[in-house]
């Protein structure tokens, strides 16, 4: 249905990707524009993106999450706030490594790393880290569920050769809006998923200086719980740099959460599941004992680098690319815009930054069609 003031276009604003930040901009401008008509297209099956919680009944009561799990600077992250507005429970039991059982990195590439700039900028706002206990995915999912939304349609390209009208092919057909606001992750937009027509070399140069590093998780089932202490951070080895680290049984759950990064990473991922559970078990059995092998088993994996329309897990910026997020994020021609956790300068690689930048593009989106009403 054209909206009111599309002129032509069938939508005012279409949203490319329904995670954190095109969730946001979605809820943002339902909330200060409620005349305008706007449509979220999601390439996946699922709302949420890097945000996915799953559940596992047997695990206990809380959901796993395979993307993001924690509510960094939570006291002042919007996602806490809208956790009880969607009538979820934030849990506030201090993370491990708050409470001062966490192994602390103190050698020469820990300070190497910190001297590069985009690193000094990160800064998750104040507070301490928290947890939904039905999970951060079931969290942002819940929050897109009034927006107008169409699972499994992809972005193949976006034609703004025309004036007042954006055409937008999809693997189900076109449509046409007003206004386009892009969230996909720098790795799609550095792979030229979407074709623009003219090109926006400046956005695609970015991306690629912005890649996605990896990060997989891997959530194991324990047997017996008491075979293991609860909420407790463990660093898989001290001595080897292609470790794990663990959360030993989340929340007091029957549940290890393996975390990888890196190398370690992608070649877990590539090996595949087998080869992840031998190598926790093997960490874990080096802490614990080899008995603690029975008690495992597989209850959810990630991995992210195969994610078809993601392909990593957060951005970092490659040396000199830091201001490059402030280019991913201007707007073009104020009827292309850009939101997502790597156009936050200091919130990148969180679900709170995509969520600011989601709104800001909002807010600019309003203004750009109360100047071209
Ligand atoms: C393992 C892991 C752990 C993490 N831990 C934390 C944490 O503890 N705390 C935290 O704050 N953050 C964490 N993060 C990061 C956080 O999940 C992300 O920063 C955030 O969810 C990114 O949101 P986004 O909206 O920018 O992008 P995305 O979630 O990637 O959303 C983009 C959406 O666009 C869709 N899409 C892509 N291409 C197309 C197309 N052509 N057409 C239509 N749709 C398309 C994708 O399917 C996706 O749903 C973690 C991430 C991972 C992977």
């Amino acid at each position: 249905m054209p909206g009111e003031n599309s002129k032509g276009a069938e939508k005012d604003v279409v949203i490319i990707g329904a995670g954190a930040a095109g969730i946001a901009a979605a809820r943002r401008l339902q909330a200060i524009r409620p005349d305008l008509s706007i449509l979220l297209l999601e390439a996946g099956d699922r709302l949420g993106g890097r945000a996915w919680s799953v559940g596992r009944p047997e695990a206990g009561d809380i959901a796993l999450d395979l993307g993001c799990g924690w509510l960094h600077g939570a006291r002042t992250n919007a996602w806490t706030a809208i956790a009880g507005e969607v009538g979820l429970t934030v849990d506030r039991t201090p993370a491990p490594w708050n409470s001062g059982r966490r192994l602390q990195r103190d050698d020469a590439e820990t300070h190497a790393a910190q001297q590069v700039l985009d690193y000094n900028r990160y800064d998750p706002g104040p507070g301490p880290d928290w947890r939904v206990r039905q999970g951060y995915g079931t969290l942002i999912s819940r929050y897109g569920r009034p927006v107008p939304t169409r699972l499994g349609v992809e972005v193949t390209r976006i034609d703004h050769r025309h004036a007042g009208r954006i055409d937008i092919e999809t693997n189900q057909g076109g449509l046409s809006a007003r206004i386009v606001l892009v969230t996909v992750s720098t790795n799609m937009l550095a792979a030229g998923r979407i074709a623009f027509d003219p090109p926006l070399p400046e956005k695609i140069e970015a991306a690629v200086r912005l890649p996605l590093g990896l990060a997989n998780k891997l959530f194991l089932r324990l047997a017996n719980q008491q075979a293991l202490p609860a909420d407790t951070h463990m660093l898989g080895s001290i001595s080897r740099g292609a470790t794990g680290t663990y959360q030993l049984r989340p929340l007091g759950a029957a549940v290890v959460e393996a975390y990888f990064a890196g190398d370690l990473a992608h070649d877990l991922e590539r090996e595949g599941k087998e080869a992840a559970f031998a190598f926790a078990g093997d960490e874990l059995a080096a802490a614990f004992g080899a008995d603690i092998r029975k008690e495992l088993s597989v209850a959810a994996i990630s991995a992210w680098a195969a994610a078809p329309h993601i392909g990593g897990s957060y951005s970092y910026a490659e040396p000199g690319a830091s201001d490059l997020r402030g280019v991913l994020a201007a707007p073009h021609d104020e009827r292309i815009f850009f939101a997502g956790e790597a156009c936050s300068r200091a919130r990148y690689s969180t679900a709170h930054g995509a969520y600011e930048t989601g709104v800001a593009a909002a807010d600019l989106i309003a203004g750009s069609l109360s100047k071209n009403p």
